[in-house]
């Protein structure tokens, strides 16, 4: 999954005491910055297969450390308690208990569109509900999950000014253009695991920055 997983950065921004938009995009990606990077290592394992999913060519046989629930749990916890420790003031421990349910939101989401390859601990049994098998549904899915947690930011959050009541829809038609970008444009024939991780990676810093921006136009109800 990818824009979907906002979904869950967009509503968590509700909750008390607040966190900035920006860390909870970084947070419910959090698995996949360390998947393409152990990628990039060589650890964890991607073949691009063109036609694997309807929605997706990524073929993820290896991705224990990453996309593990156990390991999944394991990040989510990490980042929760550097998260709470770093935090000043009142309530940090449950703003790092939110970061921490973000991260491990990114398992439960991506359960649904993957191929039976997120595995528990690592090895059989593996889960995915394949939504990823019908482009269509799928995108029906992350795009209607995406525009539920941007509702319920739109609901939390008031402008600050005239930029704020635009900047938001702003960076929703972006994130969707990036997601339609990302699924309609066929990889490139010698597309290798490696540049995919790498233009992974740029695309979650960017849409990170764009929460950023839109964010600072925008002020808790
Ligand atoms: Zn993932």
């Amino acid at each position: 999954m990818f824009v979907g997983h906002y979904a869950t950065a967009f509503g968590a921004r509700a909750f008390k005491p607040a966190v900035p938009l920006w860390l909870l995009f970084v947070a419910v990606q959090l698995v996949d910055f360390a998947w393409a990077v152990l990628v990039l290592l060589g650890v964890e394992k991607v073949r691009i297969v063109p036609g694997f999913l309807e929605a997706s060519p990524l073929d993820l046989y290896y991705m224990p450390f990453t996309h593990s629930l156990l390991g999944s749990v394991i990040w989510a916890v990490a980042a929760g308690l550097l998260y709470g420790a770093m935090r000043k003031g009142a309530g940090h421990w449950a703003a790092g208990l939110i970061l921490g349910a973000a991260v491990l939101s990114h398992w439960f989401a991506d359960l649904l569109v993957h191929a039976p390859d997120l595995p528990l601990i690592a090895g059989d049994p593996k889960f995915g509900f394949g939504l990823w098998r019908s482009l269509l549904w799928s995108q029906v899915a992350e795009i209607g999950l995406l525009l539920v947690g941007f509702w319920l930011y739109m609901r939390n959050t008031r402008a600050k000014g005239f930029v704020g009541k635009l900047a938001p829809f702003a960076f929703l038609f972006f994130l969707i253009a990036v997601q339609a970008y990302s699924h309609l444009s066929a990889p490139p024939a010698d597309a290798s695991a490696a540049s995919f991780a790498i233009t992974a990676l740029i695309a979650y810093v960017l849409i990170a920055f764009g929460a950023f921006l839109t964010d600072r136009t925008r002020q808790p109800k």
